[in-house]
Order: C-alpha cells, then sequence, then structure tokens
C-alpha cells in the first residue's frame, strides 16, 4: 500500500530540527491504517538539494482506516516557543515548588502574570474558609501549570509530550536503550479551550481552517478521540528505530 505524505520539514525553516549529518530536509510519511492504534509512520531525512524529481499530485491509497488519515495540505507557519515537561515528569523537589503560591512570585514579571489568576481563582470561590482555599489554589497551581507552560499542544518538532491518554511513560530507544528526543508532534488540534496556547496568526485571521473543522484543526488530521501521536528518535543515531506513542 502507498504511503501518504504527513509532513515535510526544512532544517532552514525549523532551528529545533537537528538533521543527521548530510541531511537538511525531513519527509515524514504514514500508512494510513491502525498500526494498532493509529498510522505506522516513517522518516526520510534527506538532502533537498538531491530532490528534484517531483510529483505534482501526491499519490492518494485506494483506502484507509479513518478520512482522518489524509492530511489537507497546508503551509506551515513555525513559530519559536518554549515548554516545559508535564509536572508528572518533574522531580518531586520541582513538584513540591510548583505548590507553593510564594514561589510563584519571585520577580515583578511572575507576579504581574499570575495576579489576575489568583484573582479570578478567589472569585471562584468566595465564601471558602482562608485556609481550604489556599490549599485549593495549591493543588490547583501544577494543573495550571500544565496547561499553560508544559507540553504546548498543535504540531510541534522538539518540547515536550502533553500527556492526556495515558500516563507519561519512558522513551527509551528500542536499540540503543537511551532516552530518546521528541521529534515531531502530529496533532488533532492546535490549542484547547482549558489553555492560553494558541498558535500565532500573523493577520489575526482566525478563519483559515474549513468550516467543518475550523482553525483549530487546519490539517483535518484526528489521531485516536482527538489525540497527538508523537514521534522519538535516538539521540546515538540516526539509525536506530523511531518510536510513535499516542498520549
Ligand atoms: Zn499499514
Ligand atoms: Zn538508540
Amino acid at each position: 500500500m502507498a504511503m501518504l505524505p504527513v509532513a515535510q520539514l526544512y532544517a532552514r525553516d525549523i532551528p529545533d530540527l537537528h538533521p543527521p549529518q548530510g541531511a537538511d530536509l525531513l519527509q515524514v510519511l504514514w500508512c494510513p491504517f491502525d498500526h494498532p492504534i493509529m498510522p505506522r509512520t516513517a522518516l526520510f531525512w534527506r538532502d533537498a538539494a538531491s530532490v528534484t524529481d517531483i510529483l505534482t499530485t501526491p499519490p492518494e491509497p485506494p483506502a484507509m482506516q479513518f478520512h482522518d488519515y489524509l492530511p489537507k495540505p497546508y503551509l506551515l507557519q513555525p513559530e519559536q516557543v518554549t515548554d516545559y515537561p508535564d509536572h508528572l515528569e518533574l522531580s518531586k523537589e520541582l513538584r513540591d515548588r510548583l505548590t507553593d503560591w510564594n514561589a510563584w512570585q519571585v520577580t515583578d514579571a511572575a507576579n504581574a502574570a499570575m495576579s489576575p489568576v489568583r484573582a479570578s481563582f478567589d472569585r471562584a470561590y468566595p465564601s471558602e474558609p482562608p485556609e481550604a482555599r489556599e490549599r485549593r489554589f495549591s493543588s490547583y497551581l501544577p494543573l495550571y501549570y500544565d496547561n499553560e507552560l508544559a507540553g504546548a499542544p498543535g504540531w510541534k518538532v522538539g518540547g515536550w509530550p502533553r500527556w492526556g491518554a495515558t500516563d507519561p511513560c519512558p522513551r527509551t530507544c528500542p536499540d540503543c536503550g537511551h532516552a530518546m528526543d521528541a521529534l515531531l508532534t502530529i496533532a488533532t488540534l492546535e490549542g484547547n479551550a482549558d489553555s492560553g496556547w494558541r498558535p500565532y496568526e500573523p493577520s489575526g485571521d482566525q478563519s483559515t481552517g474549513p468550516d467543518a473543522y475550523g482553525p483549530r484543526q487546519p490539517t483535518e488530521v484526528q489521531i485516536g478521540s482527538g489525540y497527538d501521536q508523537q514521534l522519538y528518535v535516538c539521540p546515538a543515531s540516526p539509525h536506530h528505530r523511531h518510536l510513535e506513542l499516542m498520549h
């Protein structure tokens, strides 16, 4: 069965791509059937200058498991962001610091960013005794961190997983046991209602997606019931097998 083109990324556009020596282009393809819960991907690192014989129309397979496995062609507009690991992937010491409200107010900038969060939380629980409200706020802070600072949603190179379908699990190379790096996230959605992450739209245009899907799902790809497929590669060797996780 012919595989489908999913993404084509140039190192010149994406500083975090880190291609192996001699390559400056990554082509990601997949088989549009569940293997066993999502499409199986294939990675091709290439030298863009050597890619000359280009098909104008990519082949479409005669059958697919779901129509959501046929990405809508879309020109990427990459932006550089910083995200952090999910709080469940942090050390016990850092997890404890996340629940400490004082630790969130160490600079003026942090104070300015966090005081509206605190105020709206206090408004939501007006009649709670102060001590109970403080405890509730402490347990809310790691969730706030996960939504607003950890694991940016959407298609991305590098960065951290946004765990939802499962708890965090180790990503180790099947060939050498080395810890793996995130390569690419194939996401169902570019953002969600619980989070302030939004793709940068230079024109302020929110109507780039087709009506049925909307701008939060411009590629029309759906993984599971709205999750992400993240691909990991081994930093020890580009010849080691890559890993696919749904989360
Ligand atoms: Zn297949
Ligand atoms: Zn390896």
